[in-house]
């Protein structure tokens, strides 16, 4: 599926607009202008399942349908299964509801401090600065909020929001997101920035996009002066499938990292894409050879008509245990649950610890064997320099 040769990125060219001319190829304008967005636009390129045909007609009125062109080029369109086919293109398996599943199903509405900016946590706030996206992911947690309006702006709650951060000054962290943050054209994102940076307790600021991978020809070098302008701007980006590090994110990376961008990575869990062993492997690794460390893993969302791509939650461990000790540890991400409901996110981690008690604690390792660690404070007995082969040195 994927190039075996790890270094080697896709250089996808452009694909099926091979007659568009390079200059507009590489203008995000362009890109979001010829955005896949109705069956028709699909059915020009490929051949549809009848699922993804249902999908297309009837699913888009629950959650916007849209593919940039240069994302679509990464479909394989011969294969339905494809990975980066399902996390964009709906189908008719949207619209089943199962009893479990909800629109809003981390509870963010019920954390709202003031519309568009949700406090949950002490010391930091999600704040919701635009409804839109560069392309739509079928399991999409806001799908209630986002839509597919041309209109690239601010929330239209944007002054409360920012003066609900003045007047909290618990508040140390901002989480920009959306929609899309890096939709926000570079005069309102400098703007939006130098906002925040005039709020004396606001310490560390960073942007979840997932704008690199559908459209990284937004990361021009004038947004990079104004990620550099008011940094450290700290990044999260959302990273599935190892097929998704192409050439073109490779180089919106470097081009982050060179405004001085921490790049971190969140991916969602989801059945048939990404939750297996070697693909998950094949994606961490990759990550950090484009300076992005793999940050969190999430168990997906209960959002309603998400049940053909989630996974059992084990299989989410028993992926953080073939990572952890066996691979970098840079490249292991937290697996997480987003608490059904508003309990926040919670790590999911595989079981290190055998026994704890006031003697001992014995843990497992990676390989499966046992090992104690003393607790016990017990009598102390002076050093013997002789039996270490040390000469004391005495005053
Ligand atoms: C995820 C999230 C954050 C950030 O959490 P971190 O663990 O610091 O990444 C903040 N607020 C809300 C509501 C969130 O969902």
């Amino acid at each position: 599926m994927y190039p075996q040769d790890a270094r080697a990125n896709w250089h996808t060219g452009q694909g099926l607009w091979s007659h568009v001319s390079p200059e507009d190829w590489a203008s995000s304008k362009w890109q979001l202008r010829n955005r896949l967005t109705k069956v028709e636009d699909l059915e020009r390129y490929m051949t549809l399942t009848k699922e993804e045909k249902e999908g297309c007609l009837f699913a888009n009125r629950k959650l916007a349908l849209a593919i940039t062109p240069y994302f679509f080029n990464l479909i394989d369109r011969d294969d339905p299964d494809c990975p980066i086919r399902r996390q964009v293109i709906p189908r008719s398996e949207e619209m089943q509801v199962s009893p479990e599943e909800m629109l809003d199903p981390v509870g963010e509405e019920g954390a709202m401090g003031v519309d568009g900016l949700v406090h949950r946590y002490p010391d930091r706030c999600l704040f919701l600065v635009t409804n839109v996206c560069a392309a739509y992911c079928r399991y999409c947690t806001r799908s209630r909020l986002v839509s597919n309006a041309q209109g690239y702006d601010f929330h239209p709650n944007f002054k409360n929001a920012i003066k609900y951060i003045e007047e909290h000054p618990e508040i140390r962290d901002v989480l920009l997101s959306g929609g899309d943050p890096l939709l926000l054209s570079d005069k309102k994102l400098d703007y939006l920035l130098g906002r925040l940076r005039q709020i004396p307790h606001v310490e560390f600021i960073r942007i979840g996009t997932r704008v690199p991978i559908f459209l990284p020809q937004r990361i021009t070098p004038e947004l990079q002066e104004v990620l550099r302008k008011h940094g450290p701007v700290w990044m999260s980006i959302h990273v599935n499938h190892p097929k998704e590090c192409t050439e073109e994110l490779s180089q919106a990376c470097e081009r982050l990292s060179f405004a001085g961008v921490p790049l971190g990575n969140q991916s969602v869990l989801l059945r048939g894409i990404n939750d297996d062993v070697e693909t998950m492997k094949s994606l961490v690794h990759r990550l950090l050879m484009m300076r992005v460390r793999p940050y969190y893993l999430y168990q997906c969302d209960l959002i309603t008509g998400s049940r053909h791509l989630r996974t059992d939650v084990r299989k989410g461990i028993e992926i953080i245990k073939a990572l952890r000790g066996h691979s970098t540890g840079y490249s292991v991400p937290q697996f997480v649950i987003d608490a059904p409901g508003g309990g926040g996110k919670v790590p999911i981690n595989p079981e290190y610890i055998e026994e704890i008690n006031d003697e001992e604690i014995v843990i497992r390792n990676y390989e499966g064997k046992q090992y104690r660690y003393p607790l016990s404070d017990k009598a102390k007995v002076p050093f013997d320099f002789e039996k270490a082969g040390i000469e004391p040195v005495l005053a």
